[in-house]
């Protein structure tokens, strides 16, 4: 038998999963550690936490799946994209990691945008806009904030790569994760020369590029023995969350589609060849297929939504709930079933925190539009759960736009464990959803991705099509479809009639 193990370092924890060579799962452990919010925006971990978590996953996995430690054949890495671990020459940590959602680096987003000469300069380069989340920004803030830390810098690694260092003593990464650094070529699947000497980054600070199935090292004595494994195991390049998260899904040919409707929600579609939006809406990535490419739209409150309404107004529906013993949201589906499709005319933005794709509007703001008598509580909650669709929705038609095509469309995420919000989805997205059998996103993908590198299949494609397969399909109502297609422009249209507004709005409160 042979066992490949797959690491995802997340956010709020490490998940490992051992998994054998035909798909099925041995074992899973999951860690948590804590989260820092040192001042308001500010999001920090320590690396030395996600590497015990790690290695702790392991050894549980081990035990739990009863795996003889000679048969693990390959280990692939995981995680949160974005953060920056900053090493000295001793390859010591020199301060906290700064994580995905940290917001301190606005002003570097500005400077960035700057040197680059521009915008559309920086697209070009490296296929997206600078936002406050990636990693390049995060290192222009410490060389302008903490000069002396910045001195000492001699390496940036991302999450799953301090692991990988720990590992096998090896500084390197993969072409997935570091297109969001903001410094990949993601063109050409290399450091971008062009944007590292505009920005005065010494290219030595950032490690080796692998394809995501290319052995990046292999396991040391001594972390072998932390382990429990025999030293010489191949780590494979492994993936970024979102990267990895699709190939977990099988999002791995052109047509295939993941929408996941979870706290925020990702659409994520594969492209053959590097297409890039110049106008910056949906981010384009390397994917964790060798040579193919894949672009991503995020909807920030997706899930959210319908989680902000439970616990703000969901009361009535929480109590009973209790008192029935069953979760809140399967009474708030039955609620929402009530109403009619297009929730006669009340309409929902979703936009709780702001917006990223395609709208990249931190100032836009939510609301109900279209409130009459005839409304109830079934139309408050079926118009925010169509709010945060039509969201999506907003997602897949930049996709075609950019001549991507969406043929299956597979779903997944809190929001398609209810059927409810399945049938909604193939409504409003206007085709067939489908669900597959698996559900262990990034840690899954991400241990085909060493089973296919280490030479259990030909490639991740062929490790997807041996493991994944749909097991739901649900088709769009045409009725319903109807109403959503008539429905959606003037969805899209409240946006921007509301565009102007929403600084104002934000201005009352900030003053
Ligand atoms: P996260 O994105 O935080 O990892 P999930 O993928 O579990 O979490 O998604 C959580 C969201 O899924 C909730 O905010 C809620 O909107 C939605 N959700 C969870 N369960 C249900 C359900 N039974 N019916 C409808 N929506 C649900």
């Amino acid at each position: 038998m042979s066992v490949y193990l797959g690491i995802d370092i997340g956010t709020s924890g490490t998940k490992t999963l051992a998994v054998r060579e035909d798909g099925e799962i041995l074992a899973s452990a999951t860690f948590e550690y804590p989260l820092s919010n040192p001042q308001p925006g500010w999001s920090e971990q320590n690396p030395e936490d996600w590497w015990t978590a790690s290695a702790d996953g392991v050894q549980a996995v081990l035990q739990q799946g009863k795996i003889t430690p000679e048969s693990v054949r390959g280990i692939g890495l995981s995680g949160q994209m974005h953060g920056s671990v900053f090493l000295n020459k001793q390859q010591q940590v020199i301060r906290p990691a700064l994580l995905w959602n940290d917001q301190r680096t606005a002003l570097e987003c500005q400077e960035i945008e700057s040197r680059a000469g521009g915008r559309a300069a920086l697209i070009e380069m490296v296929a997206n806009p600078a936002l406050t989340g990636f990693t390049a920004p995060k290192i222009l803030w410490l060389r302008n904030h903490e000069p002396k830390h910045y001195e000492q810098l001699t390496q940036v690694l991302l999450p799953k790569d301090y692991v990988r260092f720990r590992l096998t003593g090896e500084y390197a990464t993969e072409v997935s994760d570091a297109s969001g650094t903001l410094l990949l070529d993601v063109r050409h699947r290399c450091w971008s020369q062009a944007l590292l000497s505009r920005l005065e980054i010494d290219p030595a600070l950032l490690p080796k590029v692998y394809e995501s199935e290319e052995v990046s090292g292999h396991l040391s004595a001594s972390a072998a023995k932390r382990l429990g494994l025999p030293a010489g195991v191949p780590v494979v390049g492994g993936g970024g969350d979102q990267a990895a998260g699709a190939v977990g899904n099988g999002i791995v040919s052109r047509g295939v589609i993941s929408a996941t409707l979870g706290t925020s929600g990702v659409v994520f579609a594969h492209s053959d060849e590097v297409q890039i939006d110049p106008d910056g809406r949906l981010h384009t990535f390397c994917h964790a297929v060798r040579g193919k490419w894949h672009v991503m739209g995020c909807v920030l409150s997706a899930g959210g939504s319908l989680q902000w309404y439970r616990n703000q107004l969901g009361q009535p529906e929480k109590a009973t709930a209790e008192a029935m013993g069953v979760d809140p949201y399967v009474l708030l589906n039955a609620e929402a079933a009530q109403a009619p499709a297009g929730s006669e005319g009340l309409f929902f933005l979703p936009y709780l925190t702001g917006e990223r794709s395609p709208l990249n509007d931190p100032h836009a703001r939510g609301a109900w539009i279209g409130l009459t008598w005839r409304h109830g509580r079934p139309h408050l909650v079926r118009s925010v759960m169509e709010g945060a669709t039509f969201a999506m929705r907003d997602c897949l038609e930049v996709t075609k736009e950019m001549q991507i095509p969406v043929g299956e469309i597979r779903v997944s995420g809190g929001g398609a464990r209810s059927p409810f919000w399945r049938q909604l989805q193939a409504d409003i997205y206007g085709q067939p959803v489908s669900t597959i059998n698996a559900e262990q996103g990034p840690a899954y993908g991400v241990a085909l991705l060493a089973a296919a590198g280490t030479g259990a299949y030909k490639d991740v494609v062929e490790a997807c099509q041996a493991t994944i397969r749909v097991v739901s399909q649900t088709p769009p109502d045409a009725t319903a479809k109807a109403r959503y297609d008539a429905a959606y422009p003037v969805y899209r249209q409240l946006y921007r009639s509301l565009k102007n507004d929403f600084p104002k709005i934000e201005a009352l409160v900030t003053g």
